[in-house]
């Protein structure tokens, strides 16, 4: 994607200033939600450190901590881009303690701790009144992906510009790929991922599409692995164009062209509500009972010839 020589790298695509810093490597999906191939990455220059840091700090940094994404990631042991796999969030019933649970990896048991310190005191109570069985100590680890509208709409619409850049630079080269992306056409999706002062809203779609535990093939080891993230643009017939993300089953999709989701939705409806990023690949989903416990598997449609 970089070739040498290139010379319009070195303007953020999101401030547009040529000031830089432009030391860091831009992920269109965060390292700590799985993207660490070093596939879904802007070349250098694209994105300046300023913005890079804003967008950690204060787009992706309240979506992935978030209850919603965070305990998805413990789940599945997503590890952080340090490296650390995130403990799972949750609260004692009744209270409003935040608890911790954790994988202790020395002793293989399962850890609960008090997130936050000012409440430490109070949860080792409650955890000696349960031993006394004074108190059902019932502590609560919400599953149900919920989150924050604003935040998740501008992380959406983040690494939806950041996938069309990608996509021109690829198409039609660097040069041509900042000119189009600088017109005014994109100022709104720009100017809503790195302020988010333009619009009140910018609503996005969100239906839980295929089971979380969903294997697929991995494209270069063949094992079958996880169905972590996916994403890929999609121009619908009116035209507009969406970016449809997937997150363990869990589908997002905004439009880039502006708070709007009716075109996506007529799309489900001419194409009978499948996934882009599944039949439209040339996939669907297989559930199998193995041994009483279901599994799912992501593998190719065959086509079968007429009789
Ligand atoms: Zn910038």
């Amino acid at each position: 994607m970089t070739s040498p020589g290139s010379s319009e790298l070195g303007r953020c695509i999101f401030c547009q200033k040529t000031s830089g810093p432009f030391r860091s490597v831009e992920h269109i999906v965060p390292e700590s939600m799985g993207n660490i191939s070093g596939r879904r990455v802007l070349p250098k220059g694209a994105v300046c450190d300023p913005c890079n840091n804003y967008f950690a700090s204060k787009v992706e940094g309240p979506v992935l901590g978030h209850i919603s994404f965070q305990n998805l990631r413990a789940k599945y042991m997503v590890p952080t881009k340090r490296g650390k796999t995130p403990f799972v969030k949750g609260f004692a019933h009744n209270t409003d303690i935040e608890v911790g649970m954790r994988l202790n990896k020395k002793t293989n048991r399962l850890e609960f701790f008090a997130i936050k310190e000012s409440q430490a005191a109070e949860f080792e109570r409650l955890k000696r009144l349960d031993a006394m069985f004074v108190r059902q100590n019932l502590l609560v680890f919400p599953m149900e992906v919920d989150p924050p509208q604003k935040e998740m709409s501008r992380f959406l619409a983040k690494m939806a510009f950041e996938a069309l850049f990608e996509r021109f630079c690829n198409t039609v080269g660097e040069k041509a790929a900042y000119k189009i992306i600088s017109g005014e056409h994109y100022d709104r999706v720009r100017e809503w991922a790195r302020y988010g002062h333009n619009f009140d809203e910018w609503p996005y779609h969100y239906r839980a599409y295929f089971p979380e535990e969903t294997l697929m093939e991995h494209p270069d080891t063949g094992e079958w692995v996880q169905f972590g993230f996916g994403c890929d643009l999609l121009l619908t017939s009116i035209p507009e164009t969406y970016f449809v993300f997937s997150y363990y089953g869990h589908e997002f999709v905004i439009n880039l062209g502006g708070p709007a989701i009716k075109g996506y939705q007529q799309w489900l409806s001419e194409n009978n509500y499948v996934s882009f990023l599944v039949e439209k690949k040339g996939s669907f989903v297989q559930s199998v009972t193995e041994n009483g416990e279901e599994k799912h598997f992501l593998v190719p449609l065959i086509v079968l010839p007429d009789a």
